[in-house]
């Protein structure tokens, strides 16, 4: 890997707990940061997960400012309303429909931390 995107890599945040002396940091990244994408065709119905440079820094909001599609061999963020230069682009993590205590359960439990968002409001 190339040194700047190794740094660039190394700075995304790792939300995923220590496991064990075989799983590394690296791995806690991608675990947090990483998408599902699929290659059908390519290589087998098999599945990977990518980290983008930049789509992966996203972070999560119930009341995201963009929607993300996913394609078979792309992702996008498209805005759902105006942003606001400066503005934090944010994504969704989890189905932002259901209940407060539903989503922060969730996000506790996959994500461990307590959302703050708009929507939510304080801890
Ligand atoms: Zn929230």
């Amino acid at each position: 890997m190339h040194p700047k995107v190794a740094a660039a890599y190394d700075s995304l945040y790792n939300c995923k707990p220590y496991v064990g002396p075989l799983v590394s940091n690296r791995h806690g990244i991608l675990r947090t940061n990483g998408f599902e994408a699929t290659f059908d065709g390519i290589l087998g119905e098999r599945a990977f997960i990518a980290v983008m440079q930049i789509m992966s820094r996203a972070n999560h909001s119930c009341k995201p400012n963009t929607k993300s599609c996913r394609q078979k061999y792309q992702a996008t963020y498209t805005a759902s309303r105006d942003i606001a230069p400066g503005e934090e682009i944010t994504v969704t993590y989890i189905d932002e429909t259901r209940p407060k205590a539903e989503r922060r359960k969730e996000l506790k439990t996959k994500y461990f931390f307590t959302c703050t968002c708009e929507l939510c409001g304080p801890a």
